[in-house]
């Protein structure tokens, strides 16, 4: 018996997936207890202000997603270590980060392929994905198998101004389905690709790498588990 964990159907069109797709040779790991190098974002950058979408139902699912137990971010210490030094660049120029996710166990994962292959489920469409039929997510690279994300060196997020107490504007929402997403986009105006690009330049400065296809989505460069995707319910450690 191989491992099969998806139907051959859904395999072959993942196959075709976009770039967002993680593509490696995944070793999942199991284990239920956090690894001793991940801490709580928050302990090693305490500016952050935490907006864990999955742990809430306002997200594409539309419900709490499987393995958010408590809203809180996790990571790898040297991702964590990276974006405090982002954050401090950031925090003196008068904004803060707002995390959307870091850490995401597998079976977090997993939940949205189910949710993906419920087609007729479209409860989150006008937010979410009002361009999109849902039976195309798989083939064009919005849903994977695996994530970046469980690796723990992936963080989603944006900027929020403190002199006017709110979120810049990026032209766009986190999580929306569509081109409006791509960092290059053109149909944003210059302030909103300017806000776009002092994030993603700050980012970069520290370690990052950005991703084509969402411009709140970055993941450390010399991640230290660049194979292994983790499982463990996010809790409050
Ligand atoms: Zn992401």
């Amino acid at each position: 018996m191989t491992k099969m964990l998806f139907p051959i159907s859904l395999m072959l069109l993942m196959l075709a997936g976009a770039a967002a797709c993680s593509s490696a040779d995944p070793k999942p790991a199991t284990d239920e207890q956090m690894p001793a190098d991940f801490v709580v974002l928050a302990d090693v950058v305490p500016d952050i202000i935490q907006e864990i979408r999955y742990h809430s139902s306002f997200n594409f699912v539309g419900t709490r997603v499987d393995g958010y137990e408590a809203p809180v971010a996790l990571a790898t210490r040297p991702a964590a270590e990276a974006l405090k030094k982002v954050s401090d660049e950031l925090k003196a120029k008068g904004y803060r980060l707002k995390i959307y996710d870091t850490y995401r166990p597998q079976r977090a994962v997993n939940h949205f392929i189910r949710w993906a292959e419920a087609v007729s489920d479209t409860l989150m469409k006008p937010y979410f994905y009002p361009e999109l039929d849902k039976s195309v997510l798989f083939d064009q690279g919005y849903i994977c198998a695996r994530s970046g994300h469980s690796r723990g060196s992936t963080i989603d997020l944006t900027l929020f101004d403190m002199s006017t107490g709110q979120e810049v504007d990026m032209g766009g929402n986190f999580d929306y389905f569509g081109r409006l997403s791509h960092p290059d986009y053109e149909g944003v105006t210059p302030e909103q690709m300017a806000n776009r690009m002092l994030l993603r330049e700050a980012m970069l400065r520290h370690g990052f790498n950005p991703l084509a296809e969402e411009w709140w989505h970055f993941t450390l460069k010399d991640e230290p588990y660049p194979d292994t995707y983790f499982d463990f319910p996010i809790r409050a450690y």
